[in-house]
């Protein structure tokens, strides 16, 4: 079976969408409605097993456990940060681990920013989790576990597609993942509840926006292409011209916007032709500016902007009409940024000691991406 991780001969059903596993219970001589029943299981009230399942038979049970399973992660650690926020470390099944940070908003509600690779292809120069490279594409099912852990923990409000990896490099087991996710049987997301954030992987941006409804985030960081393939290698791949493009194409519903995702770092792009260049590239597109101030650190050449400068870019952006918000950052004591746990364990796994990776390695969680 494609995803099987542990018995190559029982199905992870985690890993199935309704319809799939509408299909696979139907090989099975089943009927079509148990697929619900055991999605309400399975993320409605969060089973483990399928002994769990009280309202099938004992019959069906049993020859379930003998064909398939259901995949759960349990946190090896939790952090929490002073500000709430916490942050878990998974390991999967083939011992490599993904985190995930649960980040309190003011209204009492939360945020659950997942992963969907191990490590990362992309490389921006000022993520932690580039520097590992990329080790693996999640499955649906470990991609959903991470939902399934927090949800055992408090309910989880938003979820936004941030933490380690690209997803859109991982884009079929991503958009399975979200019709999971957005199962009324399951857990019931409503996809403006849900944020997918890219580096700018424009075909697989387009392919998404035909495939699933989902908001869209695009971590920008530059507004010239001499910066941005600096700070971002796939703008190589991908000159923000085109990337624009894409943005510009991206299905919106009426009051959705795109989000622009833009670290400030000093001297590289908080300067007012930064402003002013970014109110043009984003013309005419229905969007959001995150400003995200650096927060530097001794490992990292790049140094936190002037707080006039933050003020002068907000401002001129909202000169303009522009909705154009400076983002707080969450978790910094814990560093709750895609990579920095991985970082920890594995500088303690090899015994480098001297190595501090616990100290801030980005700006914020949402400065990541
Ligand atoms: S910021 Fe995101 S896309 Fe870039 S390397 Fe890090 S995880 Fe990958």
């Amino acid at each position: 079976m494609e995803y099987s991780m542990n018995n190559a001969s029982l199905i992870d059903l985690k890993n199935l969408t309704l319809e799939e596993l509408t299909e696979f219970l139907a090989g099975m001589g089943k009927e079509r409605f148990r697929a619900r029943q055991i999605m309400r299981w399975m993320y409605g009230r969060l089973a483990q097993d399928f002994e769990a399942m009280s309202d099938l038979s004992k019959e069906l049970r049993s020859q379930l456990s003998q064909r398939a399973r259901i995949s759960h992660l349990v946190p090896e650690t939790v952090e929490e940060s002073q500000d709430g926020t916490r942050k878990y470390l998974f390991r999967l099944e083939d011992g490599e681990t993904v985190e995930t940070v649960r980040i309190p908003m003011e209204d009492h509600r939360c945020t659950l920013c997942i992963s969907t690779q191990v490590g990362c292809a992309m490389g921006c120069v000022f993520c932690h989790t580039g520097s590992f490279g990329l080790v693996r594409h999640l499955a649906p099912a470990e991609i959903v576990n991470q939902v399934c852990a927090a949800m055992a923990e408090a309910p989880v409000n938003n979820i936004v597609l941030m933490g380690m990896g690209e997803p859109l490099h991982n884009l079929d087991n991503v958009v399975k993942a979200l019709q999971i996710l957005y199962t009324p049987e399951g857990f019931d997301f409503s996809p403006r509840k849900v944020t997918l954030s890219t580096a700018g992987l424009v075909p697989e941006m387009l392919e998404l926006g035909r495939r699933i409804r989902v908001n869209l985030a695009v971590s920008l960081n530059a507004t010239t292409d001499e910066v941005r393939n600096r700070l971002m290698p796939i703008n190589r791949r991908y000159p923000l011209a085109e990337l624009m493009k894409a943005c510009r194409e991206y299905p919106l519903q009426p009051r959705q916007r795109i989000t622009f995702e833009y670290i400030l770092i000093r001297d590289t792009n908080d300067s007012e032709q930064d402003a002013r260049r970014l109110v043009k590239l984003l013309h005419g597109i229905k969007a959001k500016v995150n400003l995200i101030p650096y927060n530097e650190h001794p490992a990292s050449p790049f140094k936190a902007p002037a707080e006039e400068s933050v003020s002068r870019f907000q401002g001129y952006l909202l000169d303009r009409g522009m909705v154009a918000v400076r983002r707080a950052s969450k978790g910094q004591d814990i560093a709750a940024a895609c990579g920095q746990l991985k970082g920890k364990l594995t500088a303690a796994q090899s015994r480098q000691s001297s190595v501090d990776s616990s100290s801030p390695e980005h700006s914020s969680k949402r400065g990541n991406r």
